[in-house]
This record gives C-alpha cells, sequence and structure tokens, in this order.
C-alpha cells in the first residue's frame, strides 16, 4: 500500500498545524501554547489526551475497533530552538529569539495527521499512545517524561521515532540496525598547580605545559581504545588559563566533548578521562580534578523493530526506499531514554536536498511538507501493521 488516499487528502491540513506551530516556536518546557494546541485537536478527532507528563509532555490515548490487546507508543518532539530564524516566508516564526530549525513542527503535523487519520478509522486491535514530547534540544524531555512514568501510566509494548533528514531524498528512510545517534558526555578538567613569576618556574608548579601534555594523551583514547570499527570522538574544546604573559597561573581549566555509539566505549572514554589527566598531573606534581557529566546515552534500535520499520517504510514507501547502509550521527537524541525502557526504532525519514545552507539547526532551514503525508502513512500503517 502507497501512501494512504485519504492522509494526502488531509496534506493542506497538516501543512496547515506544521506552519501555525512554526509561527508559534516554544522552547524547551515551555510548549504551552503548542501542547494546548496539540490536546485541543487530539480532542477534536475524539482522542482522551493526558498532560503535564514531562511538564509541556502530552500523551493522546485510542482503541482500535478490532479484537486485540496490542500497545503501541508513537513519539514526535515539540521544542523550538534558541535562534533567529532568516526565512521572510508567511509562516517565518513570530519570535524573535525562537525557531523551529529541526523540524519538531514537522513531526507533531505528521503525528496529529496519523492520530486524525486512525481516530476515523480505528482499523487496529489495541491501543496507541502520541506521545508528543518536550524539550529534546538539550533539556532531555524524555528523560523526565521516563521518570514521570510515562511507560506505567500508559502501558506499550514497543516505542517508535522519527527524524526528518535534510540530504536523503524524499520517499527515502535510513534505517539502522543498533546505534543511529552518539552519546554525547562533556568534562572539566581542572589541572591544579601552583602559581608565580614566569621568570622563576623552578619555585612553582606550572600547571599549562601539564595542560598541553594531558590533552596530547586524550588523544590516544579512541585511537588506542577503541575498537576501530566503532566511532567514538573525544573533543577538547576550552581552555582557560592565565592573566599576564609574565605569571605563571594557578591553574587551568580545559573543558570538551565526548561521544560514543556503543554504552561500553562510553564507559571506557570516562574512566579514561579521568585516569589519564589525573595520572599525568601527578606525574608532574600537581593535581587534576575532572567533573565529568553524562548527556543523553546513545540511540539503538532493536533489531526486530528495525526490520518492523523496514517493512513499514517498503509497504508506504516503496521496494527500494529503505537505505541500511547510511552511517549513524554523531548527534545525539534523547528518545534514547525511551528505546533503553522499550523495544522499538527510530527511523530517519527523507526531506530532500535543503539547498545550500539550510540543513537542521541553521538559520534559513524550513520543514519539507511534502513529506509530511509520508510520515503521517508511515506512522498509521506501523498502527495498522503492529497491531493488526
Ligand atoms: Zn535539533
Ligand atoms: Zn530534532
Amino acid at each position: 500500500m502507497p501512501i494512504i488516499n485519504s492522509i494526502s487528502n488531509i496534506k493542506k491540513e497538516m501543512q496547515e498545524w506544521r506552519r501555525y506551530l512554526h509561527e508559534n516556536p516554544e522552547l524547551g518546557f515551555e510548549e504551552y501554547n503548542t501542547s494546548k494546541f496539540i490536546v485541543k485537536k487530539l480532542n477534536e478527532f475524539g482522542i482522551k489526551a493526558f498532560q503535564n507528563i514531562g511538564k509541556t509532555g502530552v500523551v493522546g490515548v485510542l482503541k482500535g475497533s478490532k479484537k486485540g490487546d496490542g500497545s503501541i507508543g508513537l513519539r514526535a518532539d515539540m521544542d523550538a530552538l534558541e535562534m533567529p530564524e532568516e526565512n521572510n516566508f508567511e509562516h517565518k516564526s513570530k519570535s524573535k529569539d525562537k525557531m523551529h530549525a529541526c523540524g519538531h513542527d514537522g513531526h507533531m503535523a505528521m503525528l496529529l495527521g496519523a492520530a486524525k487519520y486512525l481516530s476515523e478509522t480505528k482499523n487496529f486491535g489495541g491501543t496507541v499512545y502520541f506521545i508528543f514530547q518536550p524539550a529534546e534540544e538539550g533539556l532531555g524531555g524524555g528523560k523526565v517524561m521516563v521518570e514521570e512514568g510515562l511507560f506505567q501510566e500508559f502501558p506499550m509494548q514497543t516505542v517508535w521515532g522519527m527524524h526528518n533528514w535534510p540530504g536523503l531524498d524524499v520517499g527515502k528512510a535510513a534505517i539502522h540496525f543498533g546505534p543511529v545517534m552518539a552519546s554525547a558526555d562533556t568534562f572539566k578538567i581542572t589541572i591544579i598547580g601552583k602559581g608565580g613569576h614566569a621568570a622563576i618556574p623552578h619555585l612553582t608548579h606550572d600547571p599549562v605545559p601539564v595542560s598541553a601534555s594531558i590533552i596530547s594523551g586524550l588523544q590516544t583514547l579512541v585511537s588506542r581504545n577503541i575498537n576501530p570499527v566503532n566511532s567514538a570522538v573525544v573533543s577538547v574544546t576550552m581552555i582557560r588559563a592565565g592573566t599576564a604573559s609574565n605569571v605563571i597561573p594557578d591553574e587551568v581549566e580545559m573543558r570538551g566533548t565526548c561521544r560514543t555509539l556503543h554504552q561500553q566505549d562510553r564507559e571506557k572514554l570516562e574512566n579514561g578521562i579521568k585516569n589519564i589527566s589525573k595520572s599525568i598531573a601527578q606525574a608532574s606534581g600537581l593535581d587534576a580534578e575532572i567533573d565529568y557529566f553524562q548527556g543523553y546515552p546513545s540511540t539503538e534500535n532493536t533489531i526486530k523493530e528495525a526490520n518492523e520499520a523496514c517493512e513499514i517504510v517498503e509497504d508506504v514507501m516503496g521496494v527500494n526506499a529503505v537505505e541500511k547502509n547510511i552511517p549513524p550521527s554523531m548527534a545525539s537524541e534523547d528518545f534514547s531514554y525511551m528505546l533503553k525502557e522499550k523495544p522499538g526504532a527510530y527511523i530517519w525519514l527523507g526531506a530532500g536536498n535543503p539547498g545550500e545552507g539550510k540543513m537542521l539547526h541553521n538559520s534559513c532551514y524550513d520543514f519539507n511538507d511534502e513529506i509530511l503525508p509520508i510520515g503521517a502513512s508511515y506512522w498509521s500503517r506501523l498502527v495498522e501493521i503492529k497491531l493488526s
């Protein structure tokens, strides 16, 4: 079955919702108007909506008309980014420093489109949960929803996610068997020495050359500790020390980021950063304090559900629609917290060539409305087939 006809027929309506949301962006955990809009739409479709899960999150619950007790969760993210929009079209952001530059406006519109279709047809057995998740962009709304009992209050067997993917052709979807997106951690290393006159270094414990040794040491972490067929990144991105050219500072502070696709690599790098920094500092008679902050874990699809996602994509978009060999992204995604609890798959939906400089998080980006019926059909068929 290709794109569902009655979903194609509501493309204009989905586009209106999408553009309304684009014009009215809200940041993480502040999606008050957005959640009001979603609840209003779900209620119009006759779907019961539960609010305030993860502060501004919304979950819609719909039962099918066929026999069955299966359950499935479909997730869309809701938040915008703190940045000015440089587009000049009619649905440009009304806020001067907030913008839907990651397409979460489109994600919500596609899930609402599926909700509308499924509420009219109910051609499935069991329960579908429409999860509208706040605060994907750094604040971990996915984690908060899980902590606040998403899966206890709405017991679902599997959970599914989707992100529009500029650069991948319209009509294609990329599906990964395992990791899709990386974990994203940050660290702060403080090298504690003893400052003094730059011309009398032997009476100081100079942290500056020690910081250089630590940076070099950290470069061996990925190259010597991680299986070369896995991907990982350690980047020192900030160094702060000193006030004058003739003063050796007491301390050097360094910050950076650490990304991996596998949990065991993440642990190796965390331990490695601590050991290398501490050991090198101590070898020079100084000390180092390391603060390691765990961000989003890696987003990992389960194999069975990744295979099922392929079947649905082929059903909706055609036999050659699935791209299975696109490398994972080293960006991160808090749908990972849901996939840590439940089996499921997160797919990239081709959004076509966005044009020069119009990728995600760019001030000239705009969600491609052509893919609204594709995404909504994918969601709908996923429910109809999984809960048939
Ligand atoms: Zn984003
Ligand atoms: Zn996004």
